[in-house]
């Protein structure tokens, strides 16, 4: 059924057609690469212009341009002179609670793919909790309400787990936010921050767009709702300052992700860029590796449903052993999101 070639399992071209669909529904997958959603919709305001297709890049003008292409972009580098208590580098894990909110895409909803979803809940969430909590880490979980909403125990396990996590906001229903206008999507950021709030004891402070997927609007969205950061792009490997379209500084602070960094994308066995999971291993060495060298940060983005998986999760434990091994005592500030992103913005002056 499958090929190995180059450490990378290959689908046979004649199931192609039997997995067409869930391929489509694994590039909407949160950190998943794709252009999902940019068909007719990628440049729209309220109203919605003209799609890509209609309206092509090389057509536009130095002004279309400039508007077009800087609307969000990097700032300045946000890294702090050093880590609290001296530390070298700081370490953020981030878990995005998905469930099957991820394997929905505009079709009749799939039994196959919402159990699938449903493993993060269930199996994997208590797992990475476990281990969490074993080795003392704090950690981000980004998760869309309705995560919440079908799975009220999920916030109930991360509130009563030691030490303190963080519950981020990851959209309403994992939508995708270059398929909307403005307002709903600010009315389903809006109404996701609150639900979020409600049920995990505390307002929200951090952004991670689901799939990554941030539209012309997001930005405005975000500064609207005062967010202190945000955690879904990737213009840098250090934390950064968010500038808007005028070329002001936002005041919120970029965590930035990377598909490099992202078990999704490698470890997708539906996928043709699946990689082996003690490949990804050394990959995510190398990348704190060359962190910790730096002084920066190492932020990785992690699936419940994903990285739970029991043969998935020997990365994850061996990894934080590899991290402990390489530092030094006290070098590694284990943070949340949160955490790091007031830190960094109180170092700043922001
Ligand atoms: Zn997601």
């Amino acid at each position: 059924m499958h090929t190995e070639r180059s450490g990378t399992v290959r689908i046979d071209r004649r199931l192609t057609t039997a997995v067409a669909s869930a391929l489509t529904v694994l590039l909407a997958a949160c950190g998943a690469p794709g252009d999902s959603g940019r068909s007719g919709g990628s440049y729209l305001g309220e109203s919605g212009q003209a799609s890509a297709a209609e309206d092509p890049a090389w057509d536009w003008s130095e002004e279309r341009i400039r508007e077009e292409m800087t609307r969000v972009t990097a700032g300045r580098d946000l890294t702090p002179e050093q880590w609290p208590g001296g530390a070298r580098v700081a370490v953020l894990l981030s878990f995005d609670v998905d469930d099957g909110t991820v394997h929905l895409d505009g079709r009749p909803p799939s039994p196959r793919d919402l159990s699938r979803g449903a493993y993060g809940p269930r199996r994997g969430l208590e797992r990475i909790l476990d281990l969490l909590s074993e080795r003392e880490i704090p950690a981000s979980f980004f998760i869309p309400a309705v995560t919440l909403m079908l799975n009220p125990e999920v916030a109930d396990s991360i509130r009563a787990a030691e030490p303190a996590h963080e519950i981020g906001v990851h959209g309403w229903i994992h939508e995708q936010n270059t398929s909307l206008s403005r307002r709903r999507e600010r009315r389903l950021t809006g109404r996701a921050f609150d639900y979020l709030e409600e049920a995990a004891g505390r307002r929200p402070v951090g952004y991670r767009a689901p799939s990554w997927d941030f539209s012309p609007n997001t930005l405005g969205i975000l500064r609207e709702l005062d967010v202190l950061y945000d955690s879904s792009l990737m213009a840098d490997d250090r934390p950064y300052e968010l500038v808007g379209p005028e070329g002001e500084p936002t005041g919120i602070v970029e965590l930035p992700v990377s598909w490099i960094l992202d078990d999704w994308p490698h470890m997708n066995p539906m996928s043709d860029r699946y990689a082996p999971p003690r490949e990804v291993l050394r990959v995510w060495q190398d990348e704190f590796d060359v962190a910790y060298r730096e002084g920066t940060i190492f932020l990785l983005t992690m699936h419940p449903q994903v990285i739970g998986r029991r043969s998935r999760f020997v990365v994850l434990r061996d990894l934080l052993s590899y991290i402990e091994s390489r530092a030094g005592e006290g070098d590694v500030w284990y943070a949340t999101h949160r955490q790091a992103a007031e830190y960094v913005a109180e170092r700043a002056g922001m």
